[in-house]
């Protein structure tokens, strides 16, 4: 019986692997792999225009993972971003968040001039 906010995991090459379950996580761990991929993950927050997947962005935290590529999550932890393919820290997210906010002003800018090359000023 797992306790209240655990879960087991049976892992191939740990057996029965207990850990506490982040109140973020949707769960969904599967059975049958290996104890260094066991991810805990939030809901996806996706961005999308007309029907086409652009990115999506949510928590995630591998409790178990070892160094070998720490760009990709580890046991701290983060906000994975797809289209970047990266495990960002806070610090990381508010960057991007501000970057892709010069972005849409950077593209109010093209329209704006689109809108002109278009004649829509005459
Ligand atoms: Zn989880």
């Amino acid at each position: 019986m797992t306790e209240p906010g655990t879960i087991t995991v049976h892992t191939l090459d740990h057996g029965p692997v207990s850990l506490p379950e982040p109140a973020w996580c949707i769960g969904g761990h599967e059975d049958g792999g290996h104890r260094a991929d066991i991810l805990h993950t939030g809901p996806d927050v996706v961005l999308a225009f007309h029907g086409r997947h652009i990115t999506a962005a949510g928590l995630v935290q591998s409790p178990f993972a070892g160094d070998a590529s720490p760009e990709l999550g580890g046991r701290t932890p983060g906000v994975s971003v797809s289209v970047i393919g990266r495990t960002l820290d806070p610090v990381a997210v508010y960057e991007l968040a501000a970057r892709l906010d010069a972005y849409a002003d950077q593209l109010r800018g093209l329209a704006d001039q689109l809108t002109d090359v278009l004649g829509g000023d005459q």
